[in-house]
């Protein structure tokens, strides 16, 4: 098992596996070049790697990027994952743009879920945060997702002024087609346009609140999410708030890039390099780093102390 300085049990990890994305977020990445070089660790090395976490006692791992849907062989490393482990539980963060083409083959690897980025259910207003025509795509991809039987939940970044009019219609929409919404805090990074302005999770309830009541009813049980439900119904919904101090109290996660580095926390600028451990198949220092990097997770990220991250988030995969 897998236990950190502060007692936390570590058992998921994200991996990014690719820097390269066919959106560019306002909040992620929107000044960054069509294509941006990455020295990317073939797959199959990088499930040896993802072997040993297995082994120390991760139950759970989730593919980012990026956009992930842009590595050709991703349904071959996510069938390689759960034929090494069976219960093991392996997640989708996607765009969702290619998922119309991809849902089936994913899910025939032995996927179960996936989480879709998705800001507004209108056109100009997708186009306005990702600079892509993509909301028609995305919504094909979520019905091809739902037939073939994926769990699927919805991630929303409310900005201010941009898509928090949005903030209910979402919700009945995920309602509606039996998805899960979950509301993700804007995280400050200095990739993001200087331009916006996240809700905070207490703008967000207030938003609910006005056409709904609501309960908390409890935390995610493999997730970061807060629950509530919407009084004498059965729809829930979730927000991430990393800016709140209990956010780490209960971080359960490492992530690694694309490129083989270890970040132990999502906003703390201190990572390892596992790049050439896990290039030359040397399981020894796999091992080595992997500890290494559980040892050094720091307690709390930065966003409590107000400051911005200087790691870009299409690096670390969120
Ligand atoms: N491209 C995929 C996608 O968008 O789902 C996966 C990678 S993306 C970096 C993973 C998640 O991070 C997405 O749900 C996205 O909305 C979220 N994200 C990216 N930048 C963010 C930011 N500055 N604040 C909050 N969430 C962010
Ligand atoms: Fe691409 Fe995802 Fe970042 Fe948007 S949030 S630019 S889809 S990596």
């Amino acid at each position: 098992m897998l236990i950190d300085s502060f007692g936390r049990v570590i058992d998921y990890i994200r991996i990014s596996v690719t820097k390269n994305c066919n959106f560019r977020c306002k909040y992620c990445m929107p000044n960054t070049p069509d294509e941006i070089a990455e020295d990317l660790i073939p797959l199959d090395k990088m499930l040896e790697f993802l072997k040993i976490a297995m082994d120390y006692g991760v139950k759970k791992i989730r593919i980012t990027g990026g956009e992930p849907l842009l590595r050709k062989d991703l349904s071959s490393f996510v069938k390689g994952i759960y034929d090494y482990k069976n219960d093991i539980e392996v997640a989708l963060t996607t765009n969702g743009y290619f998922l119309k083409k991809y849902a089936k083959e994913l899910k025939d690897s032995g996927l179960k879920r996936i989480n879709v980025s998705l800001d507004s259910l209108k056109k100009e207003k997708i186009e306005l945060i990702s600079k892509k025509d993509a909301l028609d795509f995305v919504l094909e991809g979520l019905q091809e997702a739902k037939a073939v039987n994926l769990k699927i939940k919805l991630n929303m970044v409310p900005l201010k002024g941009i898509n928090d009019d949005e903030i209910v219609p979402m919700l009945e929409f995920a309602n509606k087609e039996n998805f899960l919404l979950r509301y993700i805090e804007y995280m400050e990074n200095d990739f993001a346009s200087n331009r916006i302005k996240g809700l905070k999770s207490f703008e967000i309830l207030e938003n609910i609140k006005k056409k709904y009541n609501i309960s908390m009813i409890q935390k995610e049980a493999f997730g970061p999410a807060k629950l509530y439900k919407l009084d004498n119904t059965d729809n829930v919904f979730g927000i991430i708030a990393p800016h709140n101090d209990e956010f780490c109290a209960s971080c359960n996660r490492i992530r690694i890039t694309a490129e083989g580095i270890i970040c132990p926390c999502l906003y703390f600028q201190d990572a390892i390099d596992v790049s050439q451990a896990i290039r030359n198949d040397d399981k020894k220092a796999m091992k080595e780093a992997l500890l290494s990097a559980i040892k050094n997770k720091p307690e709390k990220n930065k966003w409590g102390e107000g400051e911005t991250s200087t790691r870009a988030f299409y690096h670390t995969g969120g």
